[in-house]
């Protein structure tokens, strides 16, 4: 019997869970999750929840139940360290948690494990900028609970518009390394669109706030598209939104300090600069979980198998190089370690062998550049693969991971919503292959016209909530269509 150990219970991790339970559960084999969070939540309708249009009931739901029917063995508790060689009493890996459940919080226990699968996703690394976040000056939509505060801040600043005050809401990225920029564009659309229906529009004045060098570049050096024979950028669809809804932009920036109500930050040009606000939701950058590792001498290894960042170094090359010898290839492909076969990352968890988008530093040194991003898609299709193949591993049907994931050869989609429900709001959806795009295969554009398309309009937002009830379904076990792609 070979048991397997996920860390985490998020997008990836969950996924990973419901495959291998699939694969192997009647089969004697055991499947364990830890993950500190009773809950799971749909992160992406966090966007609602900061703005008052769903609460968290609607995009959480407690995991324990779901776990109990599926037979996956879940631990409340997260994980500290990893033993991949055992230690001085028992030859076989470990894990190391900390359970956080209230029962047992606090309490240390070492699970032992054939595979392991690092489903970690981002920590939220709010302290990279002092003042970051929602123990400093700004609110975040990266968890159901910011999602709530930013809500209850965002009523707050309409009431003060609806007795007469202007207001400034800044919304975007609170560093000059951090990723997910989709996130701040959705939330700045939600928000566009709930200052309008709450009849104050007037009275705000709107500033998207990023480390994108150009509008549209999302993290992956932005993408082109053909609509009815012309070539469109990201970039000038994107303004073209923004223009539409009247929101002012600032780009290349990195803010390196935040005060009640203003944020310091420097531009790509060097320049410092300082913009006061009423109302500001800023991500913070991501870093990996910080696991500790150890060898069997309890010797600490963690500097062998993390990259700095606190990522998990997969098989991706990552030999530093400059931007234009970046290639494809360098993506990993089946996200095993490079130094233990039998441990693997997913989704945010795995070290990106470096940006999609072309680095850029100010003449100070700054670097300011957005991070890659890893969204749902791409990180649900990473954790089946991998499932798959160790699954395949434990059966006996293969030596070595066999299922392949690269981003490079992978597409993604995104519907960004501005407004929710069936009859109110418009959206933007956006497909792209590969998501790494492959400037040797396609030097003008980096990915083929025929495969990336971008839409703005109405039935947007009615894919968005269909998506939103779509996956809570599918994350509850229940049966049917998968949102993962054969
Ligand atoms: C506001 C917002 C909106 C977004 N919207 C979209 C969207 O519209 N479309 C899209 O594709 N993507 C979107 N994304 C990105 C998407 O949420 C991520 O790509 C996805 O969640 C990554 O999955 P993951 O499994 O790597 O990490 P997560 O989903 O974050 O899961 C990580 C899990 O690990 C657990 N964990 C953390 N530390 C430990 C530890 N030490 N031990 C054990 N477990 C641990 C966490 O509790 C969690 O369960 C959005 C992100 C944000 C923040």
């Amino acid at each position: 019997m070979a048991r397997v150990v996920i860390l985490g219970a998020g997008i990836s991790g969950h996924t990973a869970a419901q495959h291998l339970q699939r694969l192997l559960g009647k089969k004697g084999h055991e499947v364990v999750v830890v993950s500190p969070n009773s809950q799971w939540n749909w992160i992406p309708s966090n966007i609602w929840v900061g703005v008052g249009q769903m609460a968290k009931e609607d995009v959480t739901f407690p995991l324990a139940p779901v776990y109990a029917k599926m037979g996956v063995d879940f631990r409340q508790a997260k994980a500290v360290a990893i033993w991949p060689e055992g230690d001085a009493s028992s030859e076989r890996p470990q894990v190391e948690v900390e359970f956080t459940s209230p029962e047992r919080a606090g309490q240390r226990e070492r699970i032992e494990y054939d595979y392991l699968i690092n489903a970690t996703g981002p920590k939220l690394n709010f302290g990279a900028t002092p003042g970051l976040g929602p123990d400093g000056h700004t609110v975040s939509v990266c968890t159901y609970s910011h999602a709530e505060e930013a809500s209850k801040k965002l009523q707050e600043v309409i009431a003060r518009m609806k007795a007469g005050q202007r207001q400034r809401l800044v919304i975007g990225v609170g560093h000059g390394t951090c990723t997910c920029e989709g996130a701040a564009f959705e939330y700045t659309f939600n928000v566009e669109h709930e200052i309008r229906q709450a009849g104050v529009r007037h009275m705000a004045e709107i500033v998207y706030f990023t480390n994108e060098n150009e509008l549209g570049d999302f993290g992956v050096g932005g993408m082109s598209f053909m609509q009815q024979g012309f070539v469109t950028t990201s970039q000038l669809w994107t303004e073209s939104l923004f223009r539409e809804r009247d929101v002012r932009w600032i780009l290349g920036a990195h803010a390196h300090r935040i005060e009640e109500g203003r944020i310091h930050y420097e531009t790509l040009d060097g320049e410092d600069h300082v913009l006061d606000f009423d109302f500001a939701m800023l991500l913070p950058p991501f870093r990996g979980a910080d696991l500790q590792a150890f060898d069997r001498a309890g010797e600490e290894i963690t500097g062998d198998i993390f990259a700095p960042s606190g990522f998990l170094k997969v098989d991706a090359d990552y030999t530093p190089k400059p931007y234009d010898q970046w290639r494809a290839e360098d993506w990993p492909k089946t996200y095993v370690s490079q130094k233990y076969a039998n441990v693997f990352a997913v989704g945010i968890a795995f070290a990106p062998p470096h940006q999609i988008s072309v680095p850029r530093t100010s003449p100070k040194g700054t670097v300011i550049t957005p991070a890659p991003p890893r969204t749902g898609m791409p990180s649900g299709i990473m954790a089946r693969a991998v499932a798959e193949s160790i699954a395949e591993m434990i059966e006996g049907k293969a030596s070595s991971p066999e299922h392949h994931a690269s981003m490079a050869e992978m597409g993604a989609a995104c519907v960004a919503s501005a407004g929710k429900g069936w009859t109110k709001g418009t959206a933007a959806s956006m497909t792209m292959f590969p998501v790494v795009p492959d400037y040797q295969k396609y030097p003008e554009y980096g990915r083929s016209l025929k495969d990336t398309t971008g839409e703005l309009g109405l039935a947007g937002h009615w894919m968005k909530t269909l998506l939103h009830h779509m996956f809570i379904y599918k994350a509850k076990g229940r049966p049917g269509w998968s949102f993962i792609p054969e």
